[in-house]
């Protein structure tokens, strides 16, 4: 079944939930049990199995959610993407990477992929021939991050899912700053979707968690390396991101109305060199994303003008507040030139086209016009 947008939010809300026989209560219950009834080793229930209630409810929105057959939730975003990609490489393998990428998943590959042998290579750009160049005889993966962080940057999906589907090899999508709402890559020719479900799927800044989309023959591969790794999520959390994802898509649409409110504001503001945002006609990628999402998402980001103080701005800012985080209800900021994209020389940031005073905005669900305000006297305060 294809998801019209009208039926996002009675999905977001329904779908999985378990009925309560016993009192009949509006909501699921939660199952905090570690031990059920065996029945035998495939089908006994247990939290590291990914088989418990509350895990189940995840997996069938999620699902839903990504026009998937399967979907399984993670205790961390980096859970779901480790064990999707050991499930699938192995030493002598190659996987293709494209060069943005977010920062956490870029450690995992340098600073263990070696360890167990397997080669890979990072696009030099998101064209599709950066892609093609990469491929090699022992190619086994093909993973993208669209939109990218923190420039926001567009790969073609389709292009990308075709390349790889001709010569069998997998694809894996980070979809965490589109969340499902916004794009739905499965339906693109994409194998394996992720997010980071501490981000728009949690939404409130208050938990860590993952979730793989795709295949039943996919997904079950990634389940049974995941009984291994342990990176399921506990009961608790499931139920709590259960309670978030019923307003994810009321969410997202309100993320997408602000973010191109502020992106559109700040693009006329002349203290602004750049803003970076897929949903201004401006942008480099503006024509795919258009073709590729339903929504331009909730995250954008500017470059100051080299006169300004990218430090003094952040401090004068009074709502908004600097944090690693993003996707929250509430507005945060970072630069990434100190936080997520430090550890790059100043060399390779500016190849990456980030410069010093660009900041990356997570527009929150506030006032669109506060969010503006604070952005604005901020600025003023500066020059
Ligand atoms: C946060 C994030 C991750 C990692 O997720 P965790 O839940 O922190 O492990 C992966 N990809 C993207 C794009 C992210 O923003």
């Amino acid at each position: 079944m294809k998801l019209g947008k009208k039926n996002m939010h009675t999905v977001c809300i329904h779908q999985g939930q378990i009925e309560d026989k016993q009192f009949g209560g509006a909501i699921s219950p939660i199952y905090l049990a570690t031990s059920y009834p065996f029945l035998d080793v495939e089908e006994k229930r247990y939290p590291r199995y990914f088989n418990t209630p509350n895990q189940e409810v995840i997996a069938n929105k999620v699902a839903a959610l990504e026009n998937a057959e399967r979907a399984l939730p993670f205790s961390s975003g980096m859970a779901a993407i480790s064990t999707s990609l050991f499930a699938f490489l192995q030493s002598g393998d190659h996987v293709v990477f494209q060069n943005e990428i977010y920062g956490g998943t870029h450690h995992l590959i340098q600073e263990e992929f070696s360890r167990y042998g397997i080669e890979y290579s990072f696009t030099k750009g998101l064209e599709l021939s950066d892609f093609e160049n990469e491929i090699r005889e022992n190619t086994k993966v093909i993973y993208l991050e669209t939109p990218s962080n923190p420039l926001l940057s567009i790969t073609d999906i389709e292009g990308v899912a075709v390349l790889a589907k001709n010569r069998s090899i997998v694809t894996m999508i980070d979809n965490t700053f589109a969340s499902p709402i916004n794009q739905t890559p499965l339906d693109l020719g994409i194998d394996l979707s992720i997010h980071s479900a501490t981000k728009y799927l949690s939404g409130h800044s208050d938990i860590s968690a993952g979730v793989v989309a795709g295949t039943k023959e996919y997904v079950d591969r990634i389940m049974y390396k995941g009984r291994n790794f342990g990176g399921n999520l506990s009961d608790f959390m499931c139920f709590l991101l259960e309670r978030s994802i019923k307003t994810l898509a009321l969410r997202v649409e309100k993320h997408n109305t602000n973010a191109q409110f502020v992106a559109e504001s700040l693009d006329f503001n002349p203290l602004i060199k750049k803003v970076f945002y897929p949903g201004l006609p401006s942008h480099k990628n503006h024509d795919i994303a258009k073709r590729q999402m339903h929504g331009y998402g909730g995250m954008l980001s500017f470059d100051l003008d080299e006169a300004l103080d990218a430090k003094l701005f952040q401090q004068k800012l009074s709502m908004i507040k600097p944090s690693m985080s993003l996707a929250g209800v509430e507005s945060t900021i970072i630069q990434p030139s100190l936080t997520s994209h430090a550890l790059l020389s100043s060399q390779e940031r500016k190849e990456q086209g980030i410069s010093n005073n660009l900041l990356r905005l997570s527009v929150g669900l506030e006032n669109k016009e506060d969010i503006l305000s604070d952005i604005e006297q901020a600025l003023k305060k500066c020059i």
